[in-house]
């Protein structure tokens, strides 16, 4: 009896301090992304339980359920560009309410105390923020599961509000190809006079050609595939380069401010270098799998730099999210249902992709 009755308590205790939520997790490294049931904690008072409607598929999501990072955690529940609805809110949280249409990126947590955390980096705290999946979760000593799911609970400092202006499942995006494209292009004060080279027309590029455009920059888009000539085009850039035309990239060296690079693969850094301008400035936000070999020369003969940039903090997310309502900039997307992400995964690596694939939640079978 006594044992009867401690799982009948423990059942309740469940009921109450969990939310089922289920989802798609890669089991292992390369495995294929398959139907997984897990628990989210009750939000506590400062949590926002938000119902999660689309999902987009970045490609940071195959490097990591791969493992190509090397920094992988199993299972794993991709997905950091999620959007959805309120459906509970914590007793101290007043930003929020039920029914909101808000945003989760890539972060859910963070000290909040370092230098960083204040200057509204949260992404460089120097405690390590909480990233939304595969990381350590200091709130239930376990690891963070992602945005491919029915369901997530998450603290309101980390929740973003969304204009119900814009189409919702193009907005998913903008949690992270946006703030990550936007992000480093305001650092760099980009805007009307300046030329910006925007490399991989990709998830991130596409965002990168947008807003480069949107901030009255000349914009040149390089890309390895000659059929996204006419779309590139169509979503704002003045030029188009083959980047494969050794005479069409030598026509265009010293002439850039600013490029973008957003390529997932190994590809030649050498020869991006010398477009640059004297003191031009090439940012890399594209992290593939293996080390690309530098030129210093390239640099030093023109006061050239390289530098790199991750996301952005909160605050900043915040913004890029009210200037796309204002300007009404949203990813281009394919919407998908759950059962076709490992078919969405093979064609974002074959670079095939138009421009974002995000995941419709309502396809998940419960
Ligand atoms: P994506 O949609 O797959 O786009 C990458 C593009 O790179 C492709 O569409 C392709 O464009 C180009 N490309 C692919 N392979 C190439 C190769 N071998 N040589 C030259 N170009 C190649 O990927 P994404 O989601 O935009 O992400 C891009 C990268 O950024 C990934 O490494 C991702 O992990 C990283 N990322 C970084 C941050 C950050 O905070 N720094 C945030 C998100 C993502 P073309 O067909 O036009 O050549
Ligand atoms: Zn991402
Ligand atoms: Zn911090």
């Amino acid at each position: 009896m006594e044992f009867l009755g401690s799982v009948t308590c423990e059942e309740n205790i469940k009921d109450r301090y969990m939310i089922q939520s289920h989802g798609y997790a890669a089991a292992a490294a390369k495995e294929a992304l398959a139907p997984f049931s897990f628990e989210r904690r009750d939000p506590g008072p400062s949590d926002v339980a938000i119902d999660i409607q689309y999902c987009g598929v970045c490609h940071s999501d195959i490097h990591q359920a791969r493992d190509e990072w090397g920094v992988a955690v199993f299972p794993m529940v991709p997905g950091h560009e999620i959007v959805g609805r309120v459906t509970k809110v914590g007793s101290s949280v007043t930003n929020f309410k039920e029914g909101d249409l808000v945003g989760v990126g890539c972060m859910v947590d963070s000290c909040r105390v370092c230098e960083n955390c204040k200057d509204g980096e949260e992404q460089f705290c120097s405690q390590g923020a909480t990233f939304t999946y595969a990381s350590p979760d200091k709130k239930t000593g376990g690891y963070t599961f992602g945005g491919y799911s029915s369901s997530i609970v998450v603290d309101q400092d980390f929740v973003l509000r969304v204009s119900p202006k814009l189409e919702l499942a193009a907005v998913a995006p903008l949690l992270c190809a946006g703030i990550t494209t936007y992000s480093p292009m305001r650092h760099s004060k980009i805007g009307p006079g300046q030329k910006v080279g925007v490399i991989g027309l990709g998830g991130l590029g596409h965002m990168a050609l947008k807003f480069a455009r949107s901030f009255g920059a000349h914009v040149v888009q390089f890309t390895t595939s000659e059929n996204k000539k006419a779309d590139a085009l169509r979503l704002g850039a003045h030029e188009v380069v083959i980047s494969k035309d050794e005479e069409a990239m030598k026509a265009q060296a010293g002439t850039f401010d600013f490029i973008i690079d957003t390529v997932s693969a190994k590809h030649d850094l050498n020869q991006l270098t010398p477009l640059l301008k004297r003191e031009g400035k090439l940012v890399m936000v594209g992290l593939p799998e293996e080390k690309l070999p530098l030129a210093i020369g390239n640099l030093i003969f023109g006061r050239r730099s390289i530098a790199g940039s991750l996301i952005g903090g909160i605050r900043e997310t915040q913004e890029m999210l009210d200037y796309c309502a204002e300007h009404d900039i949203v990813s281009d997307i394919e919407l998908i249902p759950i059962d076709k992400i490992n078919q969405a995964f093979d064609r974002t690596v074959k670079a095939d992709v138009k421009y974002r694939f995000v995941i419709d939640m309502a396809t998940l079978t419960k």
